[in-house]
């Protein structure tokens, strides 16, 4: 699986799409703005194992606000809702307000359809995102990516019923790992945000979740990798239901 992957931009995603469907990968294809919903869902139309998501990227909103009435109007087309979220960073200061806008009114499309999945970027915006998920989200089933907060935060997350999709770019280093260790095992879910992580030259692929992280997933959680295995497949039956019963 990769629940968290820009299938979109990489270079030749119809060569990946076709490799996904010959590995029977399970794949959450995230958009960063709505115009490029229909034509990402289009690409993987034929595949019945990529999910398409609506999203509008908190580090784009400053240019694609204008955007926001479409995540309403293709609501009912996405299998799930992402990339959407915050971003606390001082470099995307000027547009907070637009950001929050947009989360609020996408997390509110979701529970307007009965609750989606959301797929959700959190960088230096735990406390926010928490926030908002607590006041608006009730039927919606949030995984929150890549998380980085703090260990603290990670414990408010869990008890606001947040899911947490983590990849090979956040295991890399200690601080993924050790928030790893505290996750609880039913709520952890596999993802790349490939293409953006790249392994020395080259982007990840959605594979290389299922290849490179239960094995790290085993050794932090000091479980074995069948267990690991075992777990994540448990935990994806889950999300997928969730999908399927929206
Ligand atoms: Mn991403």
């Amino acid at each position: 699986m990769d629940l968290h992957c820009h299938l979109d931009l990489y270079q030749n995603p119809e060569k990946i799409i076709a490799e996904i469907v010959r590995r029977k990968i399970v794949v959450f294809s995230v958009t960063t703005t709505p115009s490029a919903f229909l034509k990402t869902k289009l690409m993987s139309d034929h595949a019945a194992s990529i999910y398409t998501g609506i999203g509008l990227h908190p580090q784009i909103v400053s240019d694609r606000f204008h955007e926001l009435d479409q995540i309403s109007q293709y609501i009912g087309r996405a299998d799930f809702v992402g990339e959407i979220g915050l971003d606390g960073g001082p470099e995307y200061k000027q547009s907070w307000s637009r950001q929050v806008e947009v989360f609020t009114q996408s997390i509110a499309a979701s529970e307007r359809v009965g609750g989606k999945v959301l797929s959700i970027h959190s960088r230096r915006a735990t406390k926010h995102v928490l926030q908002i998920l607590r006041d608006q989200s009730s039927a919606s089933t949030p995984i929150l990516h890549w998380f980085s907060g703090t260990h603290r935060e990670m414990q408010e997350a869990i008890e606001a019923g947040c899911w947490f999709s983590v990849g090979p770019a956040m295991l890399i280093g200690n601080k993924g790992k050790a928030l790893l260790k505290d996750m609880p095992m039913d709520r952890v879910l596999l993802e790349t945000d490939g293409p953006f992580t790249r392994k020395s030259d080259s982007p990840y692929l959605p594979w290389d979740a299922i290849d490179i992280c239960p094995q790290i997933i085993a050794e932090v959680w000091n479980k074995s990798q069948s267990l690991v295995v075992g777990r994540l497949a448990n935990n994806l039956r889950t999300i997928l239901e969730r999908i399927r019963s929206q």
